[in-house]
């Protein structure tokens, strides 16, 4: 599975891509952060951009920050960060993505692509439910134990 450097526009493997929170600004909207893929010679620069940017903390920050942090989950996915407020988050996300080599928020985005391909459809299923929301998989396998039903009332009509 390859990933696209939005820097440099050029492809890489994913186990050789750099994830981390990074600022962009449309003509006619707010900034805001997003999940963004640098390859290993453009991080370094957007490290230290979003680094900059989380260390002067002004209000377009701040409220990209929060936003990011929610929409991604941060404070569940990084545990050390549960307790903490947005600034104390968005300087830990960014020291921890610094200190992982820009490798920590890679499973957040990309769960183990060969995994994905490799696993049975019970992995599979538990690889989609930690990414959905509780109702969502309950939904789920009600789907599953309904769509079972049927068929083998379908079959036993035959
Ligand atoms: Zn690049």
């Amino acid at each position: 599975m390859n990933l696209v450097c939005s820097n440099c526009i050029q492809s890489f493997p994913a186990d050789r891509m750099h994830v981390l929170p990074g600022w962009v600004e449309a003509p006619d909207e707010p900034g805001h952060f997003v999940i963004t893929f640098r390859c290993h010679a453009c991080y370094p620069a957007a490290i230290d951009d979003t680094g900059r940017r989380v260390a002067a903390w002004d209000d377009a920050t701040a409220a990209g920050m929060g936003r990011f942090i929610d929409l991604w989950d941060i404070r569940d996915f990084l545990p050390e960060l549960a307790d903490s407020n947005d600034r104390e988050a968005a300087t830990g996300l960014v020291r921890i993505v610094r200190a992982s080599d820009g490798k920590a928020l890679l499973p957040r985005v990309v769960p183990d692509p060969g995994a994905v391909e490799e696993a049975g459809f019970l992995e599979r299923l538990s690889i989609v439910a930690t990414r959905m929301p509780s109702w969502k998989v309950l939904l789920l396998c009600l789907g599953v134990v309904l769509t079972g039903v049927y068929c083998c009332t379908a079959l036993e009509r035959l």
